[in-house]
């Protein structure tokens, strides 16, 4: 096990990358603890893979280096890295059994004997696969190609770290949710640096004590998953984790320090930073309230999703989500919006820009 480190990385897939444009990894300055369960979250196409590749060697980057344990491993090719990558189909040898796959990474690397069966009985239970263990891979459904690929993954006891690249897209709904909790049970079991791709936010936040969020080639948070919800950072943080995601009204700064919305005053969490730019307030549906006073608006649309109501109001041109707990208001209805200062903030550029309630 490793702290692993990226240290300037950039990476192009063109020749002669011009601008920022041409990179699919802008600059990412990341450490990875030793033993820590993160996600890499963030939507397709943002360079999750392209990260993980250069994590495990399969990609040299442009530009940067890669630290294990302080040790420089940029030029280490990835069979010498000592880890384990599962990527999102399965790659398993189909004219082997599956005991002979789960095996194979440890025989590879020549395991006494008796260590590999004890250890491919532990992931077979672990995965629920131990009545399958002398069937020939080619027989299996997809949906246990993948686990026993899961399975080749975590079978090693020696890695830095074991790296899932959204493992679960060929996976059952109904089975997600248990491989899922079968993976954060091995890390408390195992201790081993894990690191999870995914584009979806429960995915992301149900495994990880520390998610790491994406856009576009550049690392935007890291953070528990409650510091996500509760305090993010970038609006792109805002909108992508939580649902319905946080409300970005236009906001009119005024000088003084002073924010309104539709002609009326918001109290921020705190005072604000810097000047210019594009200045959004932005404030999760939870803590938007409907009340006698406040932002007039008109009630749009009312969806019941089980355990709340989510109110889509509309103030001048602008759309406001409210989850509301008790009894909704009905649509057409006048409404006035309240929001709880201490989780309401301005963003400039994107970028939070009020200092942190105390
Ligand atoms: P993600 O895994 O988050 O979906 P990727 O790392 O696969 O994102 O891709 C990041 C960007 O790099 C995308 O714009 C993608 O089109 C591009 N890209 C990925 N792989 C290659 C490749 N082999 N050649 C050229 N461009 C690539
Ligand atoms: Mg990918």
């Amino acid at each position: 096990m490793a702290k692993i480190t990226l240290s300037n990385l950039r990476h192009s897939y063109l020749a002669n990358p011009k601008g920022p444009e041409d990179y699919a990894l802008k600059e990412i300055d990341l450490d990875w603890m030793d033993g820590g369960a993160y996600a890499l979250l963030g939507p397709s196409g943002c360079g999750k893979s392209t990260l993980l590749n250069i994590i495990s060697g399969l990609l040299s980057p442009s530009e940067g280096r890669i630290l294990f344990d302080d040790q420089d491993v940029t030029a280490l090719a990835p069979d010498k890295r000592n880890i384990a990558q599962v990527f999102q189909f399965p790659v398993i040898y189909d004219t082997m059994t599956v005991r002979e796959n789960l095996a194979f990474p440890l025989r590879n690397r020549g395991v006494a004997a008796s260590k590999i069966a004890e250890r491919v009985a532990e992931i077979a239970a672990l995965l629920e696969v131990e009545e399958m263990l002398d069937i020939r891979a080619a027989h299996l459904s997809p949906d246990n190609k993948q686990k026993i690929s899961m399975g080749r993954g975590l079978v090693r006891d020696d890695v830095n770290v074991v790296m899932f690249d959204e493992p679960l897209t060929v996976i059952d709904p109904h089975l997600k949710w248990k491989l899922r909790s079968k993976l954060k049970e091995l890390h408390q079991r195992v201790k081993a640096t894990m690191i999870y791709v995914t584009h979806d936010q429960t995915e992301a936040l149900t495994f990880a004590d520390q998610v790491v969020v994406m856009q576009d080639g550049e690392v935007v948070q890291i953070g528990t998953p409650v510091e996500l919800f509760e305090r993010p950072q970038h609006t792109f943080v805002g909108h992508f984790i939580g649902s319905p995601g946080m409300n970005l009204l236009p906001a009119e700064e005024s000088s003084g320090g002073r924010v309104s919305f539709q002609g009326q005053g918001v109290a921020l969490e705190g005072p604000i930073k810097g000047a210019g730019g594009l200045t959004q307030i932005g404030i999760r549906p939870e803590y938007v309230t409907l009340g006698a006073a406040g932002v007039e608006a008109q009630v749009r649309k009312v969806s019941d999703v089980g355990r709340h109501c989510v109110v889509e109001a509309i103030a001048g041109p602008t759309l406001v989500k409210a989850i509301v707990p008790g009894d909704p208001p009905l649509q057409g209805e006048t409404v006035h919006l309240g929001f709880r200062q201490d989780q309401t903030r301005l963003y400039r550029d994107g970028w939070v820009a009020t200092e942190a309630a105390t």
